[in-house]
């Protein structure tokens, strides 16, 4: 991977991050595909959205179709046909959150499959041989997660076992890499540590000390905890991770939550909100949310938002779109999708011309300004 900085503007920073399938311009939203789709949309839409990355989840595509089944149709480029980049978690999240009776040891995460109910085993190791599998530009690490709040000796655990498993991933994979697998992915570590600076800080350390690791994730937010905490947190983890490699927030946000956290140093993002929110009926536009389903959109001429350039938008009436949700037309989820993503991305092309003309302050003012309104 290649990675350059190329512009900062108070906090927030402009970078350039090369992969094997595409260039990527940051900050960036990376909208996400849990089953090797972003749901109700294929991989032309998301070339029309200029996407160039995007997210899959490792423990779904593991359990079904299997990445063995997905390396026979030349990973997840081949088998969903986006040409440009992929990023895989290691499927902890998934294993920890959807399974019953997930239980964490030393070495791994025990689950049950939430489809089937067999019996699964995640190590550092085996979760980096399914990325192999999927062939996704970048690989997240095994982390051993817990729910927030928790006791301190717990979070030390997790900091430990994570710490640990990231040793076993990074030593792993330069290993394969010596003997050609694997040799064009990347891999990130995961910082742990809840809201405490005293854990993030340790867990940082510890992490950004393995220098072989391409990027550094800060993982665990975004979980329940009051948003100014989440802010404070990654504001304080940051100044521990080093400058010169991207630095990725997981699972966050909203639109407020992408600048913010742009403004502490966040190169890239993910979250399932623009999607999952389309579906329920929530629409973000330039001045705020709007629920398209409300009576009043019943007989609106105007597209979802006047200031967005996306299909839906250019072709669309808010008036349609409250009649196709209505009537529970799968069109709408897709027309819905379009205009979310397009939002998101859109929102990260205009952060990053504010910062490469050093003008972050009066762009953030503006995007609180419109919203307000
Ligand atoms: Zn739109």
């Amino acid at each position: 991977m290649e990675f350059q900085i190329d512009a900062t503007s108070q906090g927030a920073r402009a970078c350039t991050i090369k992969t094997a399938h595409s260039t990527i311009l940051t900050p960036v939203f990376m909208p996400v595909g849990t089953q090797g789709t972003v749901k109700a949309l294929d991989a032309n839409d998301m070339l029309e959205l200029g996407a160039k990355i995007i997210l899959g989840n490792t423990y779904h595509l593991y359990l079904r179709p299997t990445s063995k089944l997905i390396k026979k149709f030349g990973g997840l480029h081949g088998f969903s046909k986006f040409p440009n980049s992929f990023l895989t978690d290691s499927g902890g999240f998934q294993a920890f959150s959807l399974s019953d009776n997930s239980k964490p040891d030393e070495n791994g995460i025990m689950f049950k499959s939430h489809i089937d109910g067999s019996k699964h085993y995640f190590t550092p190791k085996s979760v980096l041989d399914t990325q192999y599998e999927l062939n996704s530009d970048i690989m997240m690490i095994l982390d051993d997660l817990v729910a927030l709040p928790n006791t301190d000796e717990r979070i030390k655990k997790s900091i430990e076992r994570t710490t640990k498993w990231a040793k076993e991933a990074i030593d792993y994979h330069m290993e394969q890499k010596s003997k050609g697998i694997g040799t064009h992915q990347n891999i990130f570590a995961i910082i742990q540590g809840g809201t405490s600076k005293e854990f993030r800080k340790l867990s940082a350390q510890q992490l950004c000390d393995m220098s072989d690791f391409d990027g550094f994730a800060i993982g665990g937010l975004s979980v329940g905890e009051p948003n100014q905490d989440m802010y404070d947190t990654v504001e304080w983890t940051t100044q521990f991770m080093p400058k010169e490699k991207p630095r990725y927030l997981m699972g966050v946000g909203t639109p407020e939550d992408l600048i913010e956290n742009i403004e502490r140093g966040v190169d890239m993002f993910d979250c399932v909100m623009p999607t999952r929110n389309a579906r329920n009926g929530t629409l973000f536009t330039t001045f705020g949310k709007l629920n398209i389903k409300k009576a009043q959109f019943k007989e609106d001429d105007k597209p979802i938002d006047a200031c967005c350039e996306c299909y839906t938008c250019k072709n669309f009436t808010r008036a349609y779109l409250n009649h196709l949700l209505r009537a529970g037309e799968i069109t709408y989820f897709r027309l819905a999708s379009i205009h979310n993503i397009h939002y998101y991305l859109d929102l990260m092309r205009k952060a990053r011309e504010a910062i490469l003309i050093d003008n972050w302050e009066e762009f953030k003012k503006e995007f609180y300004t419109k919203r307000s309104k």
